[in-house]
């Protein structure tokens, strides 16, 4: 179906043409339009100096749909944190983390988060709302110009969780993936995990990296860190994700927080293991990053490389990320909606 409606971000290639045309334009122009919009990151039409002046004027006030830069934090890592404001007064966070072979954005998917995982800024902060598809993709094009460089990969590891707005960031991906050419195996989708979320997502057959927050190695211990676990068994979990890996073929990484004398002892190393055993996965260790809402603490090298190495010996995939722009306050799950960071 062709939509006319809303911001000019978001529309495909087809919804612009007939968008132009029915301005009265050619039908070229909405190739244009297109280009501008995905490549160049036009923020409004009046800069779009191939059209008609005219037409240009008259239009200029006609909703794009990009946000403005409302603050930036540069890390001394050069991670760069912005906080940016919506059409309507809100504000999110996207982060952009550069190295010499990638730009890579963290976007968020929602205003907030409704989970509130014990350990992440995010949900102690409260939870306004789902974005809009464009929203999403606003993001990437505003750490795209920022920066100079075209962004190489996406993760939706920002605030919010994805799956709560399954169709925007279904549309998200499309549009990163068909409209910005990013390759969707360089887009990761992260996900605390939501019943029949994941058998859902996979019948989609997408080939982005799909990451589960898993955090803990029994249900007891997963519910005393994410309150929505209770709905979801791990075990029913984990049957989903090997569901997932049948359907599309395609391995699932595990993300664990590793928080000091809570879920980072040997035991909990077995007793992931045998859960993973033959498991087409990949595990991603993230030592805790610290947030003042919360007492856990970081474990020291040793014992991150003691649960590794119990990993391995199990014959589990593992790797550990420490996350970059701790400093700027931009690391996982240190995100937070900012009217608190602008009062
Ligand atoms: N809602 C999604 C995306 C969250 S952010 C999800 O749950 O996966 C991406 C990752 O950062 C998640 O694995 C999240 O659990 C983790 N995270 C949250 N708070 C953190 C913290 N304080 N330190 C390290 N990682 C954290």
């Amino acid at each position: 179906m062709i939509s006319t409606e809303g911001t000019l971000l978001g529309k495909s290639l087809e919804e612009l043409t007939y968008w132009v045309q029915q301005q009265g334009q050619p039908a070229y122009r909405g190739k244009q339009l297109h280009q501008w919009l995905y490549q160049k990151g036009a923020r409004s039409l009046e800069e779009i100096h191939v059209f008609p002046k005219v037409w240009r004027k008259k239009l200029s006030n006609y909703p794009v749909g990009r946000s403005t830069i409302n603050y930036r934090i540069i890390s001394p890592d050069a991670t760069r944190k912005y906080l940016l404001s919506l059409d309507d007064g809100l504000i999110i966070e996207a982060v952009g983390i550069p190295t010499t072979k990638r730009l890579t954005v963290c976007v968020s998917s929602q205003v907030g988060c409704p989970i509130a995982c014990d350990f992440c800024a995010t949900g102690k902060g409260g939870y306004d709302r789902n974005l809009k598809a464009h929203e999403i993709v606003d993001q990437v094009l505003t750490v795209q110009e920022d920066f100079q460089r075209r962004v190489s990969h996406v993760v939706f590891m920002g605030m919010g969780e994805p799956l709560l707005n399954f169709e925007a960031v279904i549309s998200a991906v499309r549009i990163l993936n068909q409209d910005m050419r990013i390759g969707q195996r360089s887009l990761t989708i992260s996900t605390v995990g939501l019943p029949q979320k994941i058998i859902r997502f996979a019948n989609y057959n997408l080939q982005v990296t799909f990451a589960v927050s898993l955090h803990a190695s029994n249900q007891t211990l997963r519910e005393k860190l994410i309150p929505s676990a209770i709905h979801y068994p791990i075990k029913q979990l984990l049957e989903d994700c090997q569901k997932y890996v049948e359907i599309t073929k395609r391995r699932v990484t595990f993300e664990y927080i590793l928080l000091e004398g809570v879920n980072d002892l040997p035991e909990h190393a077995i007793e992931l293991s045998n859960h993973l055993r033959g498991f087409q996965s990949h595990v991603n260790l993230i030592p805790y990053n610290p947030i003042k809402e919360a007492n856990y603490q970081r474990p020291n090298q040793r014992n991150t490389q003691t649960f590794m190495k119990i990993l391995q010996q199990h014959k589990v995939t593992v790797s550990v990320r420490y996350s970059r722009g701790l400093k700027a306050n931009a690391a996982c799950g240190q995100l937070q909606s900012s009217r608190l960071f602008l009062n």
